[in-house]
């Protein structure tokens, strides 16, 4: 900044030229022409009067200019002459000329006193000058008062100042818009000074000198000891420092602000800061929430999966983050795809096919089930989904997702598999052995329609041997042949059946007809064992979904234990009785009680245990292998002592779904 030039407008100059004006201008009148000493005076003054670095008029009381030096009218762009009859107020702003007629009315009020003030004038060019004014009024020689004005260009300074106003206002204004105030701190003294956005943030008055214990007092208790350590090394080493902390404000607020403090030394040596202080509440809140948004989603993630991963543009890992106990995830994935890894790739050509399609299209796939191998080289199987994302450009970057190992749960259901397997081998091989046990009575459900058959076709050849032949007699006689027949042909379909599948075939039943049909191949074993059968079976029963098969498996070997547990009966008939009907809950109820020897508590839980027997050449299978029949189909299958003698089974069927609705 250019020094404004001084000029000395005291108390002194205003007097001395008031006596040099009052001279002139009471004097010249007696000036005469052989008082050349007097002329030659008059003549330098006047020079002075017109050079002189300072602006002179002379104002008439109506405001018109009587005389202008001639620097005073170049400095506005005038002539003497152009100003010299003219109102002064020509050349002020029209907005400050009341504040001008009210300076010359006070010059005019008192005379003989000085008035100084600053203004702008306004130059022929339209350009501004700023000047200081001393002006005063004197009384002519007749007694008129005449308003003498003397300024000082003051321009320079007024721009300068202007300019550094302006450039404080900025500053403020750029401290309010970023939060950011600026301090200086002389740790020799404690003396601390603080910019407007300082006092704001810090929340304290604008009048009150900052200082160290009310900003401690302001500093969060728990940040206080940091600050005063941080601050406090700086100071004693002389360094920069930048650190952050928490301000407690009078409402319990919390405020974040971040301080930069840069050291340097005064000419004595004593270290001082310079620094700005950050109000970054707001970014902290914002850098919180996003914390607390990643985190929310990453305890989802985590939860719901082992490992995350992250691919390129070209499938290949580039990541892989762990963050479940196990070990399961595979090292050494980075830079393979996941078809380099799967085992199964090769096995299962149209699930990778696919899953390659929907990678290719940059869509998100979800739940793909592969093989893999763990750390320790052990096979186990992932099950993964993953999304596209892409950059702000939209170029796809890759894919991020999950991986779980499933490996528990696919190994859960192999077995299950496997035990159903098991189960129906079990289930068939039994069966057979049951038919083995029936072969009396299926073969005297043969028996019976190829006896008939014999017999028909014996009548109808006595019918044709007649003469004339009775040929209606003898087509009946055919047509009895040919039911005896399917009736022969159905007994052995069905053993068959029996004997041959082992493969669950579930389908829509008639409860009744599966009892019915169970019963015909036992019929001929009842009989051998004087056991009758009493059927009491609800018409028009629902259907259930089922085995057929399995469900007379179960029937029959009932029916069987109940034969047998019927064998020392003596006293009373030996009865069978067969039910159906439907439960309380909408259920198919089936059931087979006999009046044989029962089942005390003590053993009513064991039956259906594997190997479970009571009987010399029992197997102790058949109870455990109709029980898991049923509970595969839904159903249950309970035993219970019957009140006097004997006990009943009781199977227990869900409705086939279509029957419910
Ligand atoms: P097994 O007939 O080869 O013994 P089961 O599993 O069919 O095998 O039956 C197990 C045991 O349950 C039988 O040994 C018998 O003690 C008992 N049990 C089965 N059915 C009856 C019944 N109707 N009355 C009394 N006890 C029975």
């Amino acid at each position: 900044m250019k020094p404004v030039r001084a000029v000395t407008f005291g108390k002194s100059a205003a007097q001395s030229l008031a006596g040099w004006v009052r001279q002139a201008v009471t004097a010249k009148p007696r000036i005469r022409p052989g008082d050349a000493g007097l002329l030659e005076a008059v003549k330098q003054w006047q020079q002075v009067f017109e050079h002189n670095p300072v602006m002179y008029f002379m104002v008439d009381p109506g405001g018109t200019v009587i005389n202008v030096n001639t620097f005073g009218a170049g400095q506005l762009g005038y002539t003497a002459a152009e100003l010299i009859g003219r109102s002064v107020l020509d050349v002020f702003f029209e907005e400050d000329r009341d504040f001008v007629r009210a300076c010359v009315a006070l010059c005019l009020e008192t005379v003989d006193q000085s008035h100084t003030w600053e203004i702008r004038k306004v130059r022929k060019d339209g350009s501004v000058l700023w000047v200081r004014e001393n002006a005063k009024t004197m009384l002519r020689a007749d007694g008129g008062p005449i308003v003498l004005v003397a300024c000082e260009n003051i321009t320079e300074r007024k721009e300068a100042e202007n300019a550094l106003r302006q450039s404080e206002a900025y500053l403020a204004q750029a401290q309010e818009l970023s939060h950011t105030g600026s301090f200086g701190w002389k740790s020799a003294t404690g003396e601390i000074t603080w910019s407007k956005e300082t006092y704001r943030i810090f929340q304290c008055d604008e009048g009150t000198k900052p200082e160290i214990p009310f900003m401690l007092q302001r500093i969060h208790p728990e940040d206080r000891l940091v600050v005063q350590k941080t601050t406090g090394r700086a100071a004693r080493e002389g360094k920069d420092y930048d650190h952050e902390y928490r301000l407690l404000m009078p409402g319990g607020s919390i405020k974040h602000v971040r301080a930069v403090a840069r050291a340097m030394r005064d000419p004595s040596g004593h270290v001082e800061f310079v620094g700005s202080v950050t109000d970054i509440t707001a970014t902290k809140q914002a850098e919180r929430r996003l914390r607390e948004s990643e985190q929310r989603f990453r305890d989802y993630a985590e939860t719901a999966s082992d490992w995350f991963w992250e691919t390129g543009p070209d499938h290949r890992v580039t990541h892989i983050s762990e963050h479940s106990d196990t070990i399961t995830a595979p090292a050494g994935l980075i830079g393979l795809t996941r078809w380099d890894i799967a085992p199964d790739a090769d096995l299962e050509p149209e699930k990778w096919r696919q899953h390659r399609a929907a990678l290719d299209a940059h869509v998100p796939f979800r739940d793909l089930v592969y093989r893999s191998k763990d750390r320790n080289r052990q096979t186990i199987y992932v099950r993964t989904s993953g999304k596209p994302f892409f950059d702000a450009d939209g170029a796809f970057l890759g894919y991020r997702g999950v991986c779980t190992d499933v490996t528990a749960a696919i190994r859960a259901d192999q077995a299950e598999d496997a035990l159903r397997k098991a189960q129906a081998e079990l289930a068939h091989v039994t069966r057979v052995t049951t038919l083995g046990e029936l072969t009396a009575s299926i073969a005297h459900e043969i028996n019976q329609p190829l006896a008939a058959v014999i017999a028909n076709a014996d009548a109808c050849i006595a019918w044709l041997q007649r003469n004339p032949p009775d040929l209606k007699a003898a087509r009946r006689s055919v047509e009895w042949i040919i039911e005896d027949g399917k009736r022969a042909g159905d007994v052995i379909r069905h053993v068959r059946a029996l004997a041959k599948r082992s493969d669950i075939e579930m389908v829509p039943l008639d409860p009744n007809i599966v009892v019915r049909e169970a019963v015909a191949l036992v019929q001929r074993e009842m009989a051998s064992h004087a056991v009758s059968v009493r059927m009491e079976l609800w018409s028009a029963l629902p259907r259930v979904f089922g085995d057929r098969i399995q469900l007379q498996q179960v029937l029959i070997n009932l029916i069987m234990n109940g034969i047998e547990a019927m064998e020392g009966v003596r006293d009373r008939p030996r009865e069978l009785a067969i039910r159906s009907a439907v439960g309380g809950d909408g259920a198919v109820l089936v059931s087979v009680s006999d009046c044989g020897v029962g089942i005390c508590e003590q053993t009513r839980d064991r039956l259906f245990m594997p190997f479970f027997t009571t009987k010399a050449s029992g197997m102790g299978m058949g109870l455990s292998i109709c029980r898991s029949i049923i509970e595969a189909h839904g159903g249950r299958l309970s035993a219970a002592p019957n009140q006097h003698h004997g006990a009943t089974f009781q199977i227990t069927l869900p409705l086939h779904q279509e029957e419910t609705s």
